[in-house]
């Protein structure tokens, strides 16, 4: 019994949205649905998967723009982010200004998510990391029997989250990845929120803005 996972590129921002799956009951959650929903849809009937969630990394529109219509479609619950980002999921129609996206339904999780929670993949669970900075109330996956993390804006190959936005704070999105991400472990696989995969290992030896030489 193992997690699968399967990578869609999602809205103008070619945001990760991913499946995740058990592959003993082939129920599924669909993690980040930005938006494109009938592409996510397509991958979904594709592998025959069972969505029983949504999980969210944090409130930004190219990550949540699908939730309230995919929620409604399929009667799903929607679990994350932590409380911290409602200020940002209440402003998505101000976001689809914002960005020229075409206007989208807001919504309340049906849970919150908070440091040290466990959610639930069919048979497989996943530890709940806060990891405020990019956006206070940001949340990654971490699947600890497969070694993989799905850490949206948090951490990128070769960069990190901005942090320009209303509640976006340098220091703390490196206190986030150093003191919450690192400690995971070096072998450890990570999807981000826009682009390839990474290790956390590579990124403390090569990623300009986080690797361990720059902090001595
Ligand atoms: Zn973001
Ligand atoms: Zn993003």
């Amino acid at each position: 019994m193992s997690l699968q996972f399967h990578t869609v590129p999602v809205t103008p921002f070619q945001q990760n949205c991913t499946l995740l799956w058990c592959d003993d009951s082939l129920r599924a959650a669909v993690v980040d649905p930005g938006g494109d929903l009938d592409k996510i849809l397509a991958a979904v009937e594709e592998r025959g998967l069972k969505l029983e969630k949504i999980l969210l990394t944090h409130g930004h529109l190219d990550h949540v723009g699908g939730t309230a219509e995919l929620s409604k479609r399929l009667q799903l619950p929607i679990e994350g982010p932590h409380e911290d980002d409602a200020f940002w999921i209440e402003q998505l129609s101000l976001q689809t200004q914002m960005f020229g996206f075409p206007p989208v339904e807001t919504f309340t999780p049906d849970r919150w998510l908070q440091q040290g929670d466990t959610v639930t993949v069919g048979g497989e669970e996943l530890e709940i990391h806060h990891c405020p900075g990019h956006t206070p109330g940001h949340v990654i996956l971490f699947h600890r029997p497969g070694n993989l993390a799905l850490v949206g804006d948090v951490l990128f190959a070769g960069s990190i989250g901005r942090t320009d936005f209303p509640k976006g704070d340098h220091d703390t999105l490196i206190r986030s990845i150093q003191e919450k991400l690192w400690p995971l472990g070096d072998e450890v696989r990570f999807i981000p929120g826009h682009g390839p995969m990474s290790t956390f290992g590579r990124e403390r030896q090569t990623n300009p803005f986080v690797a361990d030489k720059r902090f001595g």
